[in-house]
């Protein structure tokens, strides 16, 4: 499932791929892809004829900014990839549910196999949008302003596990079920450790934690797993699950330690860590 470092990478594909291009037609043949419209004629004519202005990310959300303000929000949740094409007579993958054909030809295809993802265009001139999701979202872990006060902020008054605190996207957005035991091991602390129980050294290693796994997974492109669901706009596989320190290592040696990692369900997913390194 793309986290904050493959929606950034393809945030990035897209930045450089569509950005000042126009839709000149839509075609929705995945409903579902678009359950936020009426149908797909009503999708249709909120994208073409648009152009794209600009493409944010906020947390595991894609923002095309279009020129009449409105956003064409994407969100690729558990399977969704977002791939783009110079030419449109290119056989379509499997499972493609939606695709953008550009005036000069090109193609932006949604192809989305467990079609839990969608697109959905918000009318708005307000920054995120009448998007809920996006209103109530947390600090961006990457942002300047993210700083480990503020993340001690939204954590050490709440009576929480870590790894639950880090997936709830409202607490800080983006991380899901694998940066998130990435993070926890790096910083040394387990998933289950109480967040109102963080000392400001703690909160300080998770942040330092947080960034620098964030960081290096977006400079490996992201991590693509055994399912190979995730790809960049070019089709192409992150390499940052080689770099994992625990996630799907569960029986093999702790890379530090020499333990054994050890793999729990916790708060319904699959959790990996260290017991030497992780307290
Ligand atoms: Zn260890």
């Amino acid at each position: 499932m793309p986290e904050l470092p493959e929606v950034e990478v393809v945030r990035r594909g897209l930045a450089r791929g569509v950005v000042g291009r126009t839709v000149d037609a839509v075609e929705a043949t995945g409903a579902r892809s678009i359950r936020r419209h009426a149908d797909a004629d009503e999708f249709g004519g909120a994208v073409v004829g648009r152009t794209v202005r600009r493409v944010d990310r906020r947390g595991k959300y894609l923002l095309l900014r279009l020129d009449d303000d409105s956003v064409l929000v994407a969100h690729l949740r558990m399977s969704g990839q977002l791939i783009l094409t110079a030419d449109a007579t290119r056989p379509r993958a499997r499972h493609t549910h939606v695709v953008l054909t550009f005036t000069d030809g090109g193609q932006l295809r949604f192809v989305d196999p467990r079609t839990f993802g969608e697109l959905f265009v918000s009318a708005t001139r307000s920054r995120d949008g009448a998007v809920v999701e996006l209103a109530s979202l947390g600090p961006e872990p990457l942002d300047r302003a993210t700083t480990p006060a503020v993340l001690a902020a939204r954590l050490t008054p709440r009576r929480t596990r870590l790894k639950s605190a880090l997936l709830d996207q409202r607490t800080i957005a983006g991380i899901g079920n694998i940066y998130g035991d990435e993070i926890a091991f790096r910083a040394g602390l387990r998933h289950d450790h109480r967040t109102d129980s963080l000392t400001p050294a703690e909160v300080a290693r998770l942040h330092a934690a947080m960034v620098e796994v964030l960081d290096a997974a977006v400079r490996c492109g992201g991590s693509s797993l055994a399912d190979g669901q995730y790809v960049d706009v070019d089709g192409r596989a992150g390499t940052y699950q080689h770099e994992h320190a625990v996630f799907a290592r569960a029986g093999e040696p702790c890379l530090r330690c020499g333990r054994t990692i050890e793999r729990v369900r916790f708060a319904g997913r699959s959790t990996h860590f260290c017991p030497g390194c992780q307290h």
